[in-house]
């Protein structure tokens, strides 16, 4: 996660939080059935310890950022689901990066937001 003060445009911290899908996919494989590979789970409790800790001094999640193991960038359904579960976003002004990584490096990397209007997500080029 990305934190930044308040309504402002910048950042000033990456707070990583660990992806437990490897753990939810060997306790409950049926309703996980991907592993850490092609999916994440940000650990709840992790991301609500730096929610809250952001919000004490006046900060927020500005972006999620995540990376494609493999695989291009896109916003998949499943990022669609998680940033906006029932068809409107959690966290509007929030924006969600994704990064393609290929063999091990940073290949490629978009920024997501939410459009009001089209009521979807919109891909904004960034470069590396
Ligand atoms: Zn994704």
């Amino acid at each position: 996660m990305i934190i930044g003060p308040l309504g402002k445009e910048h950042a000033i911290g990456i707070f990583p939080i660990r992806n437990i899908q490897d753990e939810l996919h060997a306790e409950q494989p049926e309703k996980y059935t991907r592993d850490a590979k092609t999916a994440y789970y940000m650990d709840p409790t992790e991301q609500k310890i730096v929610e809250a800790e952001a919000k004490d001094k006046d900060f927020e999640v500005k972006v999620i950022y995540h990376s494609h193991p493999d695989h291009d960038v896109y916003f998949s359904d499943e990022d669609r689901y998680l940033a906006a579960p029932w068809g409107e976003p959690n966290h509007p002004n929030l924006s969600w990066i994704v990064i393609s990584v290929k063999q091990g490096k940073a290949a490629a990397l978009s920024e997501f937001a939410w459009d009001a209007e089209k009521k979807d997500y919109v891909e904004r080029k960034l470069e590396i």
